[in-house]
């Protein structure tokens, strides 16, 4: 149905030519690799060459900042006189590891097939990146000047953690006294047929990020050799500690970002099921309890996660272990904190054999603009005007993005963020982000670069 207006690319396919290249470059980080290692940096320096190649009529205007193998920032200055706030769009351009056994194609030979591009990062996210590339350098090659400045800032390791990459470049920008009125990030896409009951697509603005906390349960004991086992056993501890946190989630809470979001579904049916989602903070539990059962995705709208993803213990079968660890993964919904969340795991498990620590780098959750929840805000309009242009019909709804984003680094640094992919993805296509056979279809990508030329035409 948005296929149409894409025709002008299946003509012209130098787009779709430099894309596939991109994917070519193989940007994934090698196994035990160390930042500074010069051959894992190589392929990172070399997309970033390959797009100052590739989009000359864009470098001609642009100013282009190599802070490091991990960091490219763009500056594409803006025409008018206007005292609007920059906006700042985020992509990396690293990728996910592949286990290339279990593709049926080269994961990184970016072939066509049957409408589709194969390939490690052509959804996430070299599809989005190259998106913006394409749709820049076209608008400049016909003398486009924007209103405000345009701000690219592409990482090399979002993949791992963006610390290289995206928070050393929001702190380049925050030196620099430079903030934005909206940042725009990877992020929820235009969704079909992922909300159970409703057919047609949405578009999905992710306002909100969940926080990421990883937490260890340690509890330590004698070692010494299985046949003399203590009477209170470390694992046994550690279990009943789990089976406490288990049995007592973090109980449901509606942000005013998925109250939005469940009031905008409303407005496409009818019926008691339309009723209670147009209602939900009156409904409360019973809308909670109704609303995420069987679903895991809906669930985690409503409450902090906590996941069980580890578990360790003796080094052999008939060995004491010295110490028994569970990681748990939690995902925090706001107003949950890093200090609130693990306050509440250490009063569950109520133990001071269990020690709780903090397992790697946290992050607390990044709250929604207020202005954003109402479908409005710094960016809301200039966002529907470009959605609209390629997507006439579908609508936009606030949402909550459950996985965390570079864009986290900018919280303080922008008025609003969106999380947001032009990609018209059904669940089975986004099963295949970070999975075998990632590809996108010619039109999605083509879309996609339909999608930031209109953003830039509105910005
Ligand atoms: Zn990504």
């Amino acid at each position: 149905m948005f296929k149409e207006a894409n025709s002008y690319y299946t003509l012209n396919m130098e787009p779709i030519d430099r894309f596939r290249k991109a994917v070519t470059i193989k940007t994934d980080w090698p196994k035990d690799a160390q930042p500074g290692d010069v051959a894992a940096e190589a392929p990172l320096l070399a997309f970033q060459n390959f797009l100052a190649d590739s989009y000359p009529a864009f470098h001609r205007v642009a100013e282009r900042r190599v802070l490091s193998p991990y960091a490219l920032v763009y500056r594409w200055p803006g025409g008018g006189d206007s005292l609007e706030k920059p906006i700042l769009l985020l992509a990396h351009y690293d990728v996910v590891p592949v286990e290339a056994e279990k593709w049926t194609i080269d994961p990184f030979g970016a072939e066509t097939k049957e409408g589709f591009i194969y390939g490690r990062g052509t959804l996430d996210m070299k599809g989005i990146l190259i998106g913006i590339m394409e749709a820049a350098e076209a608008l400049c090659a016909r003398g486009f000047k924007p209103r405000r400045d345009i701000w690219f800032a592409f990482g090399g390791d979002e993949e791992r953690t963006g610390i290289l990459g995206a928070l050393q470049t929001a702190k380049w920008f925050a030196n620099k006294g430079i903030c934005f009125a909206m940042v725009l990030d990877e992020g929820s896409p235009v969704a079909e047929g992922m909300i159970p009951g409703i057919d047609r697509p949405l578009a999905l603005f992710s306002i909100e990020e969940k926080g990421f906390l990883s937490l260890d349960l340690t509890v330590q004991q004698k070692p010494g050799h299985a046949s003399r086992p203590p009477e209170t056993q470390a694992v046994a501890t550690l279990a009943q500690a789990l089976t406490r946190i288990s049995q007592r989630p973090f109980p449901f809470r509606l942000t005013p970002t998925v109250e939005s979001f469940f009031r905008g579904l409303s407005g496409l049916g009818s019926g008691p099921r339309a009723w209670a989602m147009a209602h939900a903070r009156l409904l409360g539990g019973l809308f909670f309890k109704a609303a995420a059962a069987g679903s895991s995705d809906i669930s985690a709208l409503f409450r902090t996660t906590v996941a069980m993803t580890q578990l360790e213990g003796s080094v052999a079968d008939n060995v004491m272990p010295s110490a028994v660890r569970a990681v748990l993964n939690l995902r925090l919904l706001p107003p949950w904190t890093i200090e609130t969340a693990m306050a509440r795991i250490r009063e569950i498990v109520g133990d001071k054999a269990v020690a709780v620590t903090v397992h790697g780098f946290g992050s607390g959750p990044v709250p929604a603009n207020p202005e954003h929840a109402k479908m409005g805000g710094p960016g809301w309009q200039e966002m529907i005007g470009a959605l609209t242009a390629v997507y006439p019909g579908v609508p936009a709804f606030p949402f909550l993005m459950l996985a965390t984003t570079d864009s986290r680094h900018y919280r303080d640094l922008a008025e609003g963020i969106f999380r947001f992919s032009p990609h018209l993805l059904n669940p089975r296509e986004l099963a295949l982000v970070h999975g075998h056979d990632e590809r996108i279809s010619v039109d999605n990508f083509v879309t996609g670069i339909r999608f930031y030329r209109a953003l830039f035409e509105e910005m």
